[in-house]
């Protein structure tokens, strides 16, 4: 599989200053050594809970923040080597999908006049423009016609559509989805995933789908990394995460899904308080403070992030002895599903249909 995008010990720290002379005074460890790789066509989930990092990693492979180290690679080459010139002119081939496509659309600007700013920031579609426009709504779902309309005309779904079509209608080959469907209603995250999806194979577009939520990755992921306090700590294809979460924090993630039905027996994982804070982690193992199974090891030694031969990587000591022995989430016709879930598969089957 070659890799589309690279990224290789990536790390961000932002510096604490401090009194009148701006003195340093530690920093934030917002990433720290996040290493992955995206193929043409698949989709990389960065998933964990606000504050591990995800959303920093998606701005500095967008190079939105310069990295503090590391690399990223795209398509073979060094895009931290680039300036500033030869940057704009890649950033053509990797565009963004923020959560809240409203606060990343001018007010005063119609849709049509959104996306013909990034036609022409690109020097794309020249003398046909407002054709190219009419296509690219209708690739998403919208008609010509709302083009003519400003943002605030539009439903939450529709926006993210247009957050979609604008950042399409440069002919991407990789876009970072950061949260997209997180402020969206069930059904409507659904349609919008869906139509991700379709879009993915119609154009054979790389994604890093940034998201909390495993019951939308679920959907959409090739391949997911696990992240906690600025680091990986699991790594595989979304089928082996699913069936075999080997990290402690990964089944937490899972067994947070909720499942109403009291006569389900199912292990429950709690994470206990909040999330240390990232200018002054734990020693050793990052999540040793939040862990059920920690000891005197997690402390000192910190667990690399080692993969097997199937590529499922995992930062634990002692992970073999914790995988558990039935799935954390119920797939099976004997264990009554969650109802999320099957409302979300529901609303993708109906709009698949
Ligand atoms: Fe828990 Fe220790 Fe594994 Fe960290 S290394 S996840 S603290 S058991």
């Amino acid at each position: 599989m070659t890799a589309l995008l690279h990224v290789d010990g990536l790390v961000k720290h932002f510096p604490i200053r401090k009194g009148m002379f701006g003195r340093a005074a530690g920093a934030v460890r917002a990433v720290d050594g996040v290493s992955f790789d995206v193929a043409v066509g698949e989709t990389l989930a960065l998933v964990g809970e606000s504050g591990c990092g995800k959303s920093t990693t998606g701005r500095l492979v967008l190079r939105l923040l310069e990295p503090t180290s590391g690399k990223v690679f795209f398509d073979g080459e060094d895009l931290l080597a680039l300036g500033d010139d030869e940057m704009r002119r890649r950033r053509r081939a990797i565009q963004v999908i923020f959560q809240d496509p409203f606060a990343s659309l001018n007010p005063r600007m119609t849709v049509a006049q959104a996306i013909t700013e990034a036609l022409a920031l690109h020097g794309l579609a020249e003398g046909r423009r407002r054709e190219r426009v009419g296509e690219i709504l209708s690739l998403v779902g919208l008609s010509p016609e709302h083009g003519r309309r400003y943002p605030h005309e539009f439903s939450g779904g529709q926006r993210q559509r247009i957050g979609i079509a604008r950042a399409l209608a440069v002919e991407p080959r990789i876009v970072v989805c950061d949260e997209p469907v997180s402020a969206l209603d069930v059904s409507i995250q659904a349609q919008v995933v869906n139509l991700l999806r379709d879009l993915q194979k119609r154009f054979g577009l790389s994604y890093i789908f940034i998201a909390h939520d495993l019951a939308v990755v679920k959907f959409i992921a090739t391949r997911i990394a696990v992240m906690y306090l600025g680091r990986i700590v699991e790594y595989a294809d979304k089928r082996a995460l699913f069936d075999e979460p080997r990290h402690p924090y990964t089944q937490a993630l899972l067994a947070s899904i909720p499942i109403p039905q009291p006569a389900v027996k199912r292990r429950r994982i709690l994470l206990e308080g909040d999330v240390p804070s990232p200018s002054n982690p734990p020693s050793g193992c990052r999540f040793r403070t939040r862990c059920p199974y920690a000891r005197p090891r997690c402390a000192e030694e910190t667990p690399a992030l080692q993969p097997d031969a199937s590529g499922h990587a995992v930062a634990c000591h002692f992970w073999p002895e914790l995988v558990p022995r039935e799935p954390i989430l119920p797939g099976t016709a004997a264990i009554p599903r969650n109802p999320r879930l099957e409302a979300l598969q529901a609303a993708f089957r109906h709009a698949s249909g």
